[in-house]
């Protein structure tokens, strides 16, 4: 099968400006890829790097889909490189939007709904800016940890707890910020709340985090999760091999081959959640697309971050507790192709 292959990069300007643990960050740089097979039918996907993550830089993708020229075979996916998971993310959401669309045409109920978690800022902030997602019904909360004084985060730790309804659930992220003893100190205080995870309590990057991290899931029973340790296929397949206890915060667009990537994990019964790496609604469709068809156990979205753009456009749906599969429908990707020409 032969198909018309292009590409279109963007900068996007967010709405705010997002803090990261990596400083600031402003605009969000990436590419649409689309091809088109003989009979006219049309697949999108999105490249959306995050090389401060480890990912490829646009500069990578945008050389590599110039040299592929106007036509490309499925085969394309497989000449690129395992380093460029992004850029192959993108082909393999583009090339397997049939296939994908096809097996989920047959179980699918418009009305069925996915939980989405609500985001919470860091410190103090947290405890008025729960109040109204409560209010308009999200029971799945992050919040952002490990950016103050661990002290003061610690002790608003039950101001929270106090401020949810029974049955709701936390998610604290701390980016990586904590080293071991920070994070025992944090994971001996979560035992006995409403925890659902703590997410990345050690850096991807620190010296030894493999075994830090596993250490730390044996000795506490809350359960913690992989964010910023899964960039590429190779990162999910070394944990998937390392037997990784805990979840799997899964940001799609950054490792690789959706299906496949999917379909390892899936073997392994492993618990997903699948979440926003800010990119447009070309990618979060591909990842909502996926989440919906998921077999494992669902897990609320990690997809509560629109209005996210400057320019409304490339967003999907506002942030809202429950997402229904006929919300698919609103993430339109030839819409913002055309808004890229
Ligand atoms: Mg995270």
């Amino acid at each position: 099968m032969e198909y018309r292959f292009s590409h279109r990069r963007y900068r996007l300007p967010f709405r705010a400006v997002v803090r990261t643990a990596h400083g600031p960050w402003a605009e969000r740089d990436g590419a649409i890829v689309r091809v088109e097979d003989e009979a006219g039918r049309v697949g999108y996907g999105e490249a959306a790097p995050l090389p401060r993550f480890g990912t490829e830089t646009i500069e990578e993708i945008d050389g590599v889909c110039r040299g592929l020229g106007g036509r490309i075979t499925a085969q394309a996916l497989a000449e690129v490189p395992a380093r460029l998971g992004c850029l192959r993310h993108a082909l393999g959401a583009a090339i397997g939007e049939w296939a994908e669309a096809d097996g989920a045409a047959v179980a699918a109920e418009a009305n069925e709904t996915l939980t989405v978690s609500a985001l919470l800022p860091a410190g103090r902030a947290v405890l008025e800016a729960v109040k109204p997602k409560l209010e308009i019904g999200f029971r799945t909360f992050k919040w952002k940890v490990g950016v103050g004084d661990p002290a003061d985060e610690i002790s608003l730790l039950d101001d929270l707890c106090a401020e949810l309804p029974e049955g709701a659930k936390l998610r604290l992220d701390a980016n990586g910020a904590w080293d071991r003893r920070k994070a025992e100190r944090w994971l001996e205080r979560c035992a006995e709340r409403p925890v659902e995870f703590v997410e990345q309590p050690i850096a991807a990057d620190a010296r030894g985090s493999e075994d830090l991290l596993r250490g730390l899931a044996a000795d506490f029973p809350v359960t913690l999760a992989l964010d910023e340790s899964l960039v590429g296929e190779g990162d999910v397949m070394r944990w998937l091999g390392l037997g990784w206890p805990g979840v799997y915060v899964l940001k799609l667009a950054l490792v690789g081959d959706p299906a496949v990537t999917l379909a390892r994990l899936a073997h392994a019964k492993a618990a997903v959640v699948f979440s926003s790496s800010l990119e447009t609604a070309v990618g979060a469709r591909t990842a909502l697309r996926h989440a919906f068809a998921w077999k494992g156990a669902r897990r609320a979205l990690g997809y509560g971050v629109w209005p996210l753009f400057a320019d409304r456009r490339f967003d999907g749906p506002a942030a809202a507790p429950f997402l229904r599969r006929s919300d698919l429908a609103q993430l339109d990707p030839e819409a913002i192709w055309t808004a890229l020409d």
